[in-house]
């Protein structure tokens, strides 16, 4: 479905030229769910910038769904755009608009007759599980179903392929689990190819058949998800590896902490990079006056952060609670209150 050859983006900025993307090779297949991980900076979104040319590659080739999209005219290039659906961290829906209208903007925009149009929102409102939220506006809606709203207008033409672009990096931890539940649905119901990058392994591992890891615009590795996992080779896959938690160490905190008497709340961080694990505990009993209980968790410390999940217990007014909440917020981490 996917086939790039020798592909290189080399931008030119005052301080030089950055090789964000350099000679790269990749062939994805039909039907794949196919990852590319990597730190920020690693040239991600460059890659999946240049499938549908939203970035024009310096050398090399790109074919998707049987298109050399490099050696497209602009109109053409517009058609075979067609193609291939996109998602978005920050879900760039048009606010303006009612969920039912950015569904059906694509559709506006190919000429499709109004009352085509009606029946093909429908079915895509269906799809992504927003029945009853159709005259809802964005600003309505929980993140989660922002991204339904992106999902379903990415689908609108009908596309061969979907690149997801950090699509579940602004969402909770429950909320990205529907989201990508949701992914995989659409990958067995409509046997759509999808690309998706990220900085979290725990979404290659949940839904991904093959991943891709980029260090300095250059794959490193890649393989079958499974592989990757139980025998990462460079440095960089074993890193990325270890930021995630084993189920069962979840389960048996969860386990752990529901027995034990007199608990307060509980709360899961998630650390997704930043060097704040030690200090953000540390400032919280501080600033907030609280006993802390670390229960459980895995947190690995890379050069680039803290990475994986930490089970932490407090006890307080849920005012206190809300505080230590929007506090752990303020400092990237992501939080969830479990108990
Ligand atoms: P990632 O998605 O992995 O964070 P990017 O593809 O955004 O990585 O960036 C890779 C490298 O290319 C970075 O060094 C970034 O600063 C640089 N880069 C990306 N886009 C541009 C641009 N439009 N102009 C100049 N440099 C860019």
């Amino acid at each position: 479905m996917i086939t790039l050859s020798k592909i290189a983006k080399v931008f030119n900025t005052k301080d030089g030229e950055v090789k964000a993307v350099d000679n790269i090779d990749l062939t994805i297949d039909k039907g794949e769910i196919f990852g590319v991980i990597g730190y920020s900076g690693a040239g991600k979104s460059t890659l999946i910038r240049l499938l549908n040319m939203l970035e024009a590659p310096t050398s090399g080739t790109v074919e998707v769904a049987g298109k050399s999209m490099h050696t497209l005219s602009r109109q053409k290039l517009r058609a075979a755009r067609q193609e291939i659906g996109m998602i978005f961290q920050h879900f760039n829906l048009l606010w303006s608009r009612t969920v039912a209208e950015n569904i059906a903007f694509p559709l506006e925009i190919k000429g499709v007759s109004k009352t085509e149009q009606k029946e093909r929102v429908n079915e895509l409102i269906k799809l992504v599980g927003l029945e009853g939220r159709g005259g809802s506006y964005p600003s309505q809606l929980s993140g989660g179903q922002k991204q339904r709203v992106g999902i379903a207008r990415a689908l609108a033409n009908n596309p061969q392929v979907l690149l997801c672009d950090e699509a579940t990096s602004a969402l909770d931890p429950k909320t990205t689990d529907s989201i990508l539940d949701l992914l995989v649905d659409i990958n067995k119901k409509l046997g759509l190819t999808i690309v998706l990058i990220t900085h979290e392994m725990h979404v290659i591992r949940k839904i991904c058949h093959r991943v891709a890891v980029m260090e300095s615009g250059k794959i490193v590795e890649q393989g079958d998800v499974l592989d990757i996992f139980r025998r990462p080779k460079q440095e960089m896959t074993k890193e990325f590896v270890k930021q995630v938690t084993e189920p069962e160490e979840t389960e048996e905190a969860l386990k752990h902490l529901l027995d034990k008497e007199g608990i307060g709340h509980v709360l899961q961080l998630t650390f997704v990079g930043g060097d704040t694990q030690r200090p953000l505990i540390t400032d919280i009993v501080r600033k907030f006056d609280v006993n802390i209980s670390i229960l459980q968790g895995k947190i690995s410390q890379t050069q680039h952060g803290s990475y994986g999940s930490l089970f932490i217990s407090l006890s307080g007014e849920e005012k206190l609670i809300t505080d230590v909440v929007d506090y752990i917020k303020s400092q990237q981490v992501e939080v969830e209150v479990i108990h």
